[in-house]
């Protein structure tokens, strides 16, 4: 029983987080200051507290604003319950590759809360990434870079995500993140040079250098970067045959590359061993 309560207090945690990206997603694009209440996009009245509360608000006021009645965009109550459910998934050990919130405590605590803290941390900034440059079409240094610089900490001191790397020393590991780097970032930089800057931007550099500290080992960057494209092309092919796109429209390439790293983030690991043993 309690830890179906610890589940759902991280569930509201989660739920926080995502209220807190919306506000991020908006103001940012916006150039508002992140301090200060929230207030309509519409009618500009400010929210009650009892009108922002993630997710329950929503479904309280049937995605409608109390004062103005336009719709709430669904938005906000979806990057929401994505973040709650991202947040509990790890801790329940949904995935292989997460901290079992059960056995927590087998190889020490404080290196498992390290490695949630990291999970949640990718976690954050990849759904800012995919909802910013969908939307935007750009990317925001300010949470990149400071998400970036987060994660390489996290990922120098916890247990690093690709299993064959966890007897390397603390050095040997900063080598191979730094190995990595220059991969997730050269090969954009080079993209980038030979395009002279049509087809790739300098906002997929760093996102490409966030991809890098992520994921921490050449094997998986490349994996990603051949997973991000792949969804890509196949996305492009769909929108291309459905004429939603034209040949020479652009489509942003970050939410492809968030995609890809949140899949080699969770399911890398097996991937490669599979890739070994064949
Ligand atoms: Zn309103």
């Amino acid at each position: 029983m309690l830890i179906v309560v610890f589940y759902v207090c991280v569930f509201f945690i989660g739920l926080s987080f995502g209220s807190f990206l919306n506000c991020l997603i908006y103001r940012l694009a916006k150039k508002q200051s992140l301090s200060g209440r929230s207030f309509c996009p519409h009618c500009k009245k400010q929210i009650a507290w009892y009108d922002n509360i993630p997710l329950i608000s929503f479904v309280l006021l049937k995605g409608k604003c109390r004062h103005c009645q336009q719709k709430i965009s669904w938005q906000y109550p979806l990057i929401e319950l994505l973040m709650g459910t991202l947040f509990v998934l790890p801790l329940v050990g949904f995935f292989r590759s997460d901290v079992n919130f059960l056995v927590l405590g087998q190889k020490g605590f404080v290196l498992d809360i390290l490695k949630i803290l990291r999970t949640w941390s990718v976690y954050f900034i990849l759904t800012f990434i995919f909802v910013y440059d969908l939307k935007y079409m750009m990317i925001e240094d300010s949470v990149l870079l400071s998400g970036a610089g987060l994660v390489l900490l996290l990922n120098l001191f916890a247990e690093p995500l690709a299993n064959h790397l966890i007897d390397l020393s603390f050095w040997a590991r900063s080598v191979q993140i730094f190995w990595t780097t220059l991969i997730g970032v050269g090969f954009f930089a080079v993209q980038y040079l030979l395009t002279k800057g049509k087809g790739i931007g300098l906002g997929d550099l760093r996102i490409g250098f966030f991809m890098a500290v992520a994921l921490g080992h050449w094997s998986m960057i490349c994996l990603a970067l051949v997973i991000s494209y792949f969804i890509g092309a196949l996305v492009s092919l769909f929108l291309i045959v459905f004429k939603k796109k034209g040949l020479k429209s652009e489509i942003p390439l970050g939410p492809f590359l968030a995609l890809g790293t949140f899949f080699v983030f969770i399911f890398g690991q097996e991937i490669i061993n599979i890739i070994i043993r064949t």
